[in-house]
């Protein structure tokens, strides 16, 4: 094992987009495989032809690409065990030959119970109170399959096509241990595990064979999912030692669920649109329905913050440090620092990372980020879309802001003057006094030709000397004189942007507007 190549795998089935936690299993398998100068293949598991939704392996392309997850063998680039879809695998009788395999040693066997006859069994079972009703090693001896029939009757039903499926055949009573890399060692009684089946009547392998061979053929050594498949972990283990795979098989890690953000149970696929947060990477419209569940991407998340939302999900650093970009993670990932226990996630956390990335980004990247949503607003050709101005106001707005798709809400009397004034503030702070203030303030303004932030506070300073006027009492007001709203950017940075002209333009209207 130590001398092999590490190399995991993000094997997701296309039944519809991905939701949040299976790129967390994407992402720490990469992470991991990088960390250890390795691959990561991305398989598809679409054997289950009826949960097969179209558009969906796009889909999860896509959001691996959007994240900066490189893809190093599989669907979309190829790769030395090509092919990576495993209807593609089966059509190549990839898989028949381990289950025919199992059935020989008799570690397997042909089951042809019918539907009708599967609900019966169920339901004697429920009826004798049995608790959790399966297909095993007790109720097997009852069915219809090669264990209980004669060798000569198997081979009729399989002459005449009788549909069947290979299931596998679980001991009674054994001890099936197996190492976790995260959970360490799990003891199951065989009791406990019902004879799957591995290979359906189509033909095609269920999950638990298919992953198994695909495993060992494209030699992963770490096999990393979500915590629901912990309870088929023995069957995994049984059939890698029934077909004599045990040393080759890769390492499991079981991640921790993810839970809603008041731990109250598992994050649902619904959660996010219902508690008003994303849990699909991008946005998604079902097909058959038609309805949209939305994306980080299209909610105005970078990539960036994403990711560092996604991996601090079950797994810390053991330090303080909370962001991380996708390079250093894959020096510093460990499964040793993936916690057991279910991770809660956290929407108003999730929007502080991205503000955190914003605040990093340089005020010229966000502009050109900004400048498409600014152009749904104004007349092409309007001198505010010249790049200084759009940069100046986004260093000034970005201060306030998660997203950048929050700029035009925030801001957009940076662009439009206003048509109205905040009435609270008015009726606090527009008074005689205030008034006399704000006509001397727009006379010495006038005076002046270098309107620059510091010079224009001066100016406002001495104004309130020369008019016996607080300051204090009247900034707020100035403020939505200019801009109609209480609170924004810096006053006097934003004077410096809007000009000496348009500054004392709204000055003026407003003075005419507040007294009328
Ligand atoms: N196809 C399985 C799923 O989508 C993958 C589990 C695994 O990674 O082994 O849940």
């Amino acid at each position: 094992m130590e001398n092999k190549r590490v190399r995991l795998r993000y094997a997701p089935s296309p039944t519809g987009p991905q939701h949040i936690g299976g790129i967390r299993t994407a992402l720490f398998s990469y992470l991991f495989a990088k960390k250890h100068g390795g691959d990561f293949i991305l398989r598809i598991e679409d054997t289950d032809q009826t949960r097969f939704v179209k558009g969906a392996e796009e889909y999860i392309i896509e959001s691996l690409n959007w994240c900066g997850i490189k893809i190093d063998e599989g669907v979309s680039v190829g790769g030395p065990h090509a092919p990576y879809r495993q209807s593609e695998r089966k059509a190549l009788g990839i898989y028949q030959k381990y289950a025919e395999q199992l059935v020989k040693d008799d570690f397997a066997y042909y089951a042809f119970d019918t539907g009708e006859e599967l609900d019966e069994m169920r339901k004697r079972l429920e009826a004798a109170k049995v608790v959790a009703p399966q297909y095993n090693s007790v109720s097997r001896q009852n069915m219809k399959n090669s264990l209980t029939l004669s060798e000569d009757e198997v081979k009729k039903l399989l002459s005449e096509n009788v549909p069947y499926v290979i299931r596998l055949k679980v001991p009674r009573s054994e001890e099936i241990r197996f190492h976790d890399i995260i959970r360490g060692w799990v003891v199951v009684n065989s009791s406990q595990v019902d004879d799957k089946v591995l290979l359906k009547s189509d033909g095609m392998p269920t999950y638990h064979l298919a992953h198994i061979v695909d495993d060992i053929l494209m030699e992963i050594t770490h096999a990393v999912r979500g915590e629901e498949w912990l309870p088929s972990a023995p069957a995994h283990m049984l059939i890698y030692r029934y077909l004599g795979l045990e040393s080759t098989m890769p390492q499991y890690a079981h991640l921790p669920l993810l839970l809603k953000p008041d731990g109250n149970g598992k994050l649902s696929k619904r959660d996010g649109d219902r508690l008003g947060f994303p849990t699909f990477p991008l946005d998604w419209t079902d097909p058959a329905t038609g309805e949209l569940s939305s994306g980080y991407r299209e909610k105005g998340y970078f990539p960036e913050a994403f990711i560092n939302i996604l991996v601090l999900l079950g797994w810390n650093p053991g330090t303080v440090q909370e962001l991380f970009t996708l390079e250093e993670l894959a020096q510093l990932f460990t499964f040793e620092r993936v916690s057991k226990s279910g991770a809660k996630f956290d929407p108003e956390k999730a929007k502080w990372f991205n503000q955190q990335y914003l605040r990093k980004k340089s005020d010229e990247e966000i502009a050109a980020l900004f400048l498409p949503l600014l152009k749904e607003h104004l007349p092409a050709g309007s001198p505010l879309l010249e790049s200084k101005y759009v940069t100046t106001f986004c260093k000034l707005i970005k201060e306030k802001a998660h997203f950048v798709n929050e700029f035009w809400s925030l801001g957009s009397y940076f662009f439009i003057a206003p048509e109205s004034y905040d009435a609270d503030v008015l009726k606090k702070r527009w008074n005689e006094q205030s008034e006399k203030f704000m006509l001397v303030l727009t006379d010495n303004y006038k005076a002046i030709d270098n309107f620059t932030a510091a010079e224009t506070e001066n100016i406002f300073k001495q104004t309130g000397e020369q008019t016996g006027v607080a300051v204090g009492t009247v900034m707020q007001l100035l403020r939505v004189l200019l801009t109609g709203v209480g609170g924004g950017p810096m006053l006097f940075e934003m004077m410096e942007l809007l000009g000496k002209k348009e500054t004392l333009q709204r000055l003026e209207t407003a003075l005419t507007k507040v007294k009328n």
